[in-house]
Parts: C-alpha cells; sequence; structure tokens
C-alpha cells in the first residue's frame, strides 16, 4: 500500500475514508499521519453503534482487515496466541481454545448476540475498554502484545492502567497453565438483558485450592460498564495462601466492598454493582469450599 503525507483538516464526519493497511507496521505508520482524525476499526460493531447514536467517526478509518498475521491462534511452549483481529465467533469455535481457554469462552459467549460475535473481535473487545472479556483475561493474566512504533508486550493489567494513547493491538497470549483437580474458575455478568447488552458487574476469578481448602494463584478480574475493569489485589492477597472458612469469606466480602468502587449512573447505583460483585464472589468460593469438604467427605 503506498503511504503518502496527505494531512486531512477534517476530525469527524459521515463519510469516513477507509485505508487497507496490510502490515502493523503500514497500520501504525497511516495513522502516525492524522493521528487526530484516524482511528483503527477492526469488526467495527463500536463504531456502528456509535454512529447509530448519532456519533459522527473519524475521517479516516485503517481497517485492520486485511493484516493476516492478526488472525491467526496459535499454541507455543507456554502460551496461546491469538490474534487481535479474531473474531468473538472464531475464538469461541477454535479447538485450542475450547481445550485451554474455558475461562475466555465462557466470557465471550456472554457477549452480545451471534450477529455482533461473528463481525466483534477480541482486540476491538479490548481496545474498547469496557469488554466483558477483559475480567476474563485480568484472571487469566493475558499479555497484550501491541506495536506503536516498536513491538511489545505487557500484562494486561498494567496494559490498561496505563491508557496507551492508540497502540494497535496485535494479539494477545494466554499463559497456558496446567489444568489440575486443584485448579478452578468462575464468570458471571449481571446485565440488563443477558447476552444482548453491557453488564452492570461482569466478574472473573480463577484459583488453586487444594484438598484441605488452601488457596493460592487467585486472580480476581471485575469490570462494570462504565469503568476500566481491574484486578482486585487485596483481596486476592487476603486469599493467597489462606484456608477457605466461613470467617475468612466474611472478611473477604467486607475487603471487597472495600476495594471495588464502581460509579452509578442512570441504570443502576454504584452501591448495587459492588454488593452484586462482592455477593458473586463470595457465592462461588463458598461452593468450591463445600465442593472440597464434600470430597473429603
Ligand atoms: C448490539 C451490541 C451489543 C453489544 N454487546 C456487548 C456485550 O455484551 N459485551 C461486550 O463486551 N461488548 C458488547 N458490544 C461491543 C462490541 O461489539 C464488542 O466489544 C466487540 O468485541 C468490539 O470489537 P470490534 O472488532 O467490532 O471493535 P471496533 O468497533 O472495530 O473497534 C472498537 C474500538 O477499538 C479500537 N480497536 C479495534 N481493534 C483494535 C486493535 N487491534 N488495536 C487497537 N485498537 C483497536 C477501535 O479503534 C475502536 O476504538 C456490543 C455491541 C453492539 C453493537
Amino acid at each position: 500500500m503506498d503511504i503518502r503525507s496527505n494531512h486531512v483538516e477534517n476530525v469527524l464526519t459521515v463519510n469516513p475514508q477507509v485505508l487497507m493497511p496490510e502490515t502493523p507496521e503500514e497500520a501504525h505508520k497511516l495513522f502516525l499521519l492524522n493521528p487526530e482524525s484516524s482511528s483503527f476499526i477492526a469488526g467495527g460493531t463500536v463504531i456502528q453503534m456509535q454512529r447509530e447514536q448519532g456519533i459522527l467517526s473519524p475521517s479516516i478509518l485503517i481497517s485492520l482487515e486485511k493484516i493476516i498475521e492478526m488472525k491467526r491462534i496459535y499454541a507455543a511452549d507456554h502460551y496461546l496466541s491469538v490474534g487481535a483481529f479474531v473474531s468473538l465467533s472464531d475464538c469461541i469455535s477454535h479447538f485450542l481454545l475450547k481445550d485451554k481457554a474455558s475461562l475466555l469462552l465462557t466470557a465471550l459467549k456472554s457477549i452480545a448476540a451471534p450477529a455482533v460475535r461473528n463481525r466483534g473481535t477480541i482486540g476491538g473487545n479490548i481496545a474498547y475498554e469496557k469488554g466483558d472479556a477483559l475480567p476474563a483475561l485480568l484472571a487469566m493474566d493475558a499479555q497484550v502484545q501491541f506495536f506503536d512504533g516498536t513491538y511489545r508486550s505487557e500484562n494486561i493489567d498494567s496494559f490498561l492502567k496505563r491508557r496507551w494513547k492508540h497502540p494497535l493491538i496485535t494479539s494477545i497470549r494466554l499463559p497456558l497453565k496446567e489444568s489440575t483437580e486443584d485448579s478452578f474458575s468462575f464468570f458471571k455478568k449481571v446485565g440488563m438483558r443477558q447476552a444482548f447488552s453491557l453488564s452492570l458487574v461482569t466478574v472473573a476469578g480463577r484459583l488453586c485450592l487444594d484438598e484441605n481448602r488452601r488457596c493460592s494463584e487467585v486472580r480476581i478480574g471485575i469490570g462494570s460498564s462504565n469503568q476500566l475493569p481491574q484486578r482486585l489485589p487485596r483481596s486476592e492477597s487476603l486469599l493467597e495462601g489462606s484456608i477457605l472458612t466461613v470467617e475468612l469469606l466474611n472478611n473477604l466480602f467486607d475487603t471487597l466492598t472495600e476495594e471495588f468502587h464502581p460509579s452509578s449512573d442512570i441504570l443502576i447505583s454504584g452501591e448495587y454493582r459492588k454488593t452484586a460483585a462482592a455477593n458473586i464472589i463470595l457465592f462461588h468460593l463458598y461452593q468450591l469450599c463445600r465442593r472440597r469438604k464434600g470430597e473429603k467427605g
């Protein structure tokens, strides 16, 4: 593709120019020519939704559709790589993800309706910053691969916190952890209409629980439609190395509600989101606790 320096003045428009680079380097260069008026576009579901709400598009859309390397899923020694342009549907049906990333698949199945999942991509879900995949990716310790002049890699937790300006996400890497009978995960999305709407609150968790109910490798990811998804480090530390008891769960409720500060909006109060999230986490841990107790007899 021929990259020329043609500066575009109008920042927003109803009829954007669509560019089709074939490599991440080319896409990044095109972006730098007109950073104020350009935006990357993958499946286009968010941009289409914004247009329907009367929000104008940036005047240059840099489509990622022709970048072949962003459409691959493969397994390496210690991780699974998922290209940013892989659609949510293709992630859901891929044998590698079915086998090795069940927590992410549960999250992806909760997103929108099939038509949106056929177009929407995993990279778009991350860049959107409100996506329901994010709590699961946080709980899985995913790494984001991106290009901003150099190829870089960053843990998704710090990637989100830094709020990088327009990096091109090229893929995500999911660490391959051996699934044992001690490893557990859970995911729950609370929405006004399950699977067809943005969440009021979405929670994902992963941990190991040995036969004495001692917790390790605890990760909790949480998100709600009006704020950046996050990990809950204080609650994770409280559980890490401790034996799961009813008393510990009571303490956990207090820590969770102190640590998570969702805001209110016209749909629902922050207090409701916070209490719902804490109850969901406690419910899943309590179930685990009972299961382990039952197994021990
Ligand atoms: C009716 C409807 C219901 C929805 N319900 C849900 C839901 O339940 N849960 C949910 O999580 N989402 C939902 N969404 C939002 C959206 O469909 C998904 O989040 C989807 O994964 C976005 O992917 P996309 O490829 O379409 O993103 P796009 O619309 O193409 O892009 C979204 C944003 O990400 C940027 N971007 C895209 N790819 C990259 C990349 N590789 N690198 C850097 N920036 C990039 C774009 O510049 C843009 O700012 C819904 C959307 C609609 C229209």
